[in-house]
C-alpha cells in the first residue's frame, strides 16, 4: 500500500464532500501531534482505553471518533468527550450511549454499523436488523443520541469490483434509510466508509468520512 501525506489525501478529498478521519490506533501521541501541526483535527481510535489516554494527553480541540466495536460497559469512559461513535450495532448500546450522554447533558452523534462484507467476523447490523432498530418505537425516547448516518467495512480483498458492489449497496441502503426515516433531518448525512486500501472506491460511491490509518501513519 502506498504511503500518503496528509496533504495528498486532503487534495484527493477536495473534489468530494468527504472528510478524513486519521486513524491513529497504536500510534504514539507524537505521530498525532505531527498531523495536528498540519491542521488535522479528526482522529479515530478503535479501543476505549487508548482513546481515553490519548484524549487526556492531547489538545482538547481534537475531535475524537470511536471507530471500533464498543462494549456497553465501556460507554461511560468516553461519554463526556467523544465526538462520534461509528460502530453502533444494537439497540441496547444505543440506550446506554443515551443514558451516559444524558449524565453529561450532551447529545452524542452516532452511526449505525451495517454489515456489508463477506467475512463473518466483522461486526454490524444486517439491513433487516437496522430497519427493525429504526422502527422500534422506543427509539424516539432516546433524546440524547443523534443518528447521523451509517458506517460499513468492505471485504478485505483485492477484488475491486466486489468492494465497489459492497460500497454501492451501502450507499443505496443509506439513501433508502434517509428517505424513509430522516427526511428533512439534515444531520443524517454521514456515510463512513473507506480505509487505506479502499478509500478511493468508497469516495466514488458517496463516502463522506474516510477512515485512513496505515496509509498515513505507516504499517501497524
Ligand atoms: C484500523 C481501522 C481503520 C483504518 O485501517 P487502515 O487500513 O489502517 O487504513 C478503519 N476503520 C476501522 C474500523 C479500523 O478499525
Amino acid at each position: 500500500m502506498n504511503h500518503k501525506t496528509l496533504q495528498e489525501i486532503n487534495n484527493e478529498l477536495k473534489a468530494t464532500d468527504a472528510v478524513l478521519i486519521a486513524v491513529s490506533k497504536t500510534k504514539p501521541a507524537e505521530a498525532i501531534l505531527s498531523l495536528y501541526a498540519h491542521g488535522q483535527r479528526r482522529f479515530g481510535e478503535n479501543k476505549v482505553q487508548e482513546l481515553v489516554e490519548k484524549y487526556e494527553a492531547l489538545p482538547k480541540d481534537i475531535e475524537w471518533h470511536l471507530i471500533g466495536h464498543l462494549q456497553t460497559n465501556k460507554v461511560k469512559y468516553i461519554a463526556s468527550f467523544v465526538h462520534m461513535i461509528h460502530a453502533v450495532d444494537s439497540f441496547k448500546l444505543l440506550e446506554e450511549i443515551n443514558k451516559q450522554a444524558l449524565k453529561h447533558q450532551r447529545i452524542i452523534d452516532v452511526l449505525l454499523q451495517i454489515h456489508i462484507a463477506e467475512e463473518e467476523t466483522k461486526f454490524g447490523l444486517s439491513q433487516a436488523e437496522a430497519l427493525a432498530l429504526l422502527e422500534d418505537n422506543k427509539l424516539a425516547a432516546l433524546q440524547n443520541i443523534r443518528i447521523c448516518g451509517l458506517m460499513g467495512m468492505a471485504t478485505n480483498t483485492t477484488d475491486e469490483e466486489k468492494i465497489s458492489r459492497e460500497f454501492q449497496g451501502l450507499k443505496v441502503f443509506f439513501d433508502t434509510i434517509h428517505n424513509s426515516f430522516f427526511n428533512n433531518q439534515p444531520h443524517f448525512r454521514e456515510l463512513s466508509m473507506g480505509m487505506s486500501s479502499d478509500y478511493k472506491l468508497a469516495l466514488q460511491h458517496g463516502s463522506t468520512m474516510i477512515r485512513v490509518g496505515s496509509a498515513l501513519f505507516g504499517v501497524r
